[in-house]
């Protein structure tokens, strides 16, 4: 999504309402940034690294500094289909590939049996080392910056994206906007017949999102 730069109407916005988790003291928040990222999984964590790279800045908002890059269950890197995206990532220069090199503990390539269309890359990851590689390689890369808290908005005005709100009530201006979310907006546990609003292991449910795509989408175009 591209958005048009500053907007006095943003201005209106309390940017002090922050309630602060213990990392926001030690990260500062910049007001505007070229292009935030929002969630820092395998998607967020390459999308942050390039813009970097194109020597723009970058906020990049997580729920946490514990969970960028964190695998879900199996820590696997690779597979049918996903070796093949991990190595275009690393054709590209991304980072998926180095982290797995870095951090793998077992790499096999599957399918051996069957015909070289199927044979597929796979690497098991120490899931912890992975997650403290990538975020110590996007500490290092100059341009990056942590926005700390759950996204819950996106702003637009006059058809484009403007900036951000997250949950706590602190807005973030930009440029242009990322949303590599994955899959657990307006998550939805089902443990036999209880059922109950969550996220990943150990994360929230995101539910201010998910609202907020679905009035951009019921929003006239034009
Ligand atoms: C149970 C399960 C098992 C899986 N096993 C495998 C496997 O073995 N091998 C494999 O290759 N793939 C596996 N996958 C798929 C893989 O995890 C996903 O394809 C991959 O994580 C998608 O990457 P992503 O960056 O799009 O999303 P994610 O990795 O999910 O990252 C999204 C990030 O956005 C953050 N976020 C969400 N909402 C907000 C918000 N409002 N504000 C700030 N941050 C937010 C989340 O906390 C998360 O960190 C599995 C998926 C699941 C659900």
């Amino acid at each position: 999504m591209r958005g048009r730069a500053l907007s006095p109407a943003l201005d209106a916005y309390d940017l002090s309402h922050g309630r602060c988790p213990a990392d926001h003291q030690a990260l500062s928040l910049k007001p505007f940034f070229d292009v935030i990222v929002v969630g820092a999984g395998h998607a967020g964590c390459e999308a942050a690294w390039a813009v970097a790279r194109l020597g723009l800045s970058v906020g990049l908002c997580t729920l946490s500094r514990e969970t960028v890059a964190h695998m879900p269950c199996n820590p696997a890197i690779g597979g049918t289909a996903k070796g093949h995206l991990v190595r275009e990532i690393d054709a590209l220069g991304g980072l998926m590939g180095q982290a797995i090199d870095a951090t793998g503990i077992q790499f096999k390539v599957l399918n051996r049996s069957r015909g070289p269309a199927v044979w597929s890359p796979r690497a098991q990851a120490d899931k912890k080392a992975y997650r403290n590689w990538m975020r110590t390689t996007l500490e290092t890369q100059a341009g990056i910056e942590w926005v700390i808290g759950a996204a819950a908005a996106v702003l637009v005005e006059g058809g484009r994206v403007i900036g951000l709100r997250l949950e706590d009530g602190r807005v973030v201006r930009c440029r242009a906007l990322v949303v590599t979310t994955g899959t657990f907006l307006n998550g939805l546990i089902h443990i036999g017949p209880e059922q109950r609003a969550a996220g990943r292991l150990d994360e929230p449910a995101v539910r201010e999102l998910s609202a907020s795509h679905q009035r951009f989408l019921d929003e006239p175009a034009g």
